[in-house]
């Protein structure tokens, strides 16, 4: 535990008698020193594809180069402009989760939308992670065809859709193609109910399982930034959790894998008109 901080100010009364304040400043340094470390940490993210980009744009400038090599330094300068349009639109993301009050129980989503939605968002990006000609990821959803109900969740439909996506996209971006990741939808006897994504990546050591959620914190970061990632992905969905009253558990086992578990409270949730089949969960 850190120590506590005391701001002491002493006040003289004239007549001898002093008056000492002491305040409690540590939640406030505290606060202070996060500010600090998240700006730091996004204008370190900024800068360096910044760095290659104003690189890139000299070379273009100065050198003659052939139409080929042109070409690839585009497509290079295309990359870095499109990471940092990722971090924006990911700060921006979490800034408007903190400006608003959280979604009341007004608004209700069909499960098997959202699913729906999941599924095929994560074979396109599949596709677009798996080289040519190699086997895209195995990847397994309960049925979620428009006939199925799966009942309905109370809350903000496009929140809870990203954070869906987000734990998808992280198991099939740190899952090598080819691998299984498999999404389940399980309904429990007290009303709750838990989203799950498993998959067969290379699973995260226990002493990071506390620290994922916080903002740029990452086990591998060359690995996190190959694929894509800010490093904001798990933030995002830490905060859409919590706006709906739902908890995030992470089992890993290093080595064979990990299972993102997301479980909303009974009071978020419709039940399905009819009973789920036994195949939905
Ligand atoms: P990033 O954009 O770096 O993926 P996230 O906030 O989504 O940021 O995740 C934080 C870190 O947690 C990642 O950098 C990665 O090290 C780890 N991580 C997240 N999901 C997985 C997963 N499915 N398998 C292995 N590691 C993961």
């Amino acid at each position: 535990a850190r120590p506590m901080r005391l701001a002491v100010q002493l006040y003289p009364y004239g007549d001898g008698r002093r008056l000492l304040l002491a305040i409690d400043i540590t939640e406030h340094e505290q606060a202070e020193a996060m500010r600090r470390d998240f700006v730091a940490n996004v204008s370190h993210e900024i800068r360096t594809p910044l760095t290659v980009l104003v690189g890139f744009v000299e070379t273009l400038q100065t050198l003659p180069l052939e139409e080929e090599e042109r070409a690839r330094y585009l497509a290079l300068m295309a990359q870095q402009s499109a990471r940092m349009q990722h971090l924006v639109e990911d700060l921006l993301a979490l800034s408007r989760l903190e400006g608003s009050p959280p979604p009341g129980l007004t608004q209700w989503t069909p499960v098997g939308l959202l699913l729906r939605q999941c599924e095929d968002e994560a074979r396109g990006l599949s596709v677009a992670l798996t080289r040519a000609n190699a086997r895209p990821h195995v990847i397994e959803f309960p049925d979620s065809a428009p006939g199925v109900d799966l009942g309905e969740i109370a809350g903000a439909a496009t929140e809870l859709q990203s954070a869906f996506s987000n734990l998808l996209a992280n198991a099939l971006r740190y899952t090598p193609a080819g691998k299984r990741v498999t999404v389940r939808w399980q309904a429990h006897a007290d009303g709750s109910a838990t989203f799950s994504v498993q998959d067969e990546g290379p699973g995260i050591e226990s002493t990071h399982l506390a620290r994922l959620t916080e903002r740029f914190y990452r086990v591998d970061r060359s690995r996190s930034r190959d694929t894509g990632g800010t490093g904001l992905g798990l933030a995002i969905v830490k905060h859409v959790l919590q706006r709906h009253g739902a908890t995030l558990d992470v089992r890993s086992t290093v080595g064979s894998g990990s299972v993102f578990s997301v479980t909303f409270p009974a009071q978020r949730l419709r039940p399905p008109a009819l009973p789920a089949p036994a195949d939905a969960s």
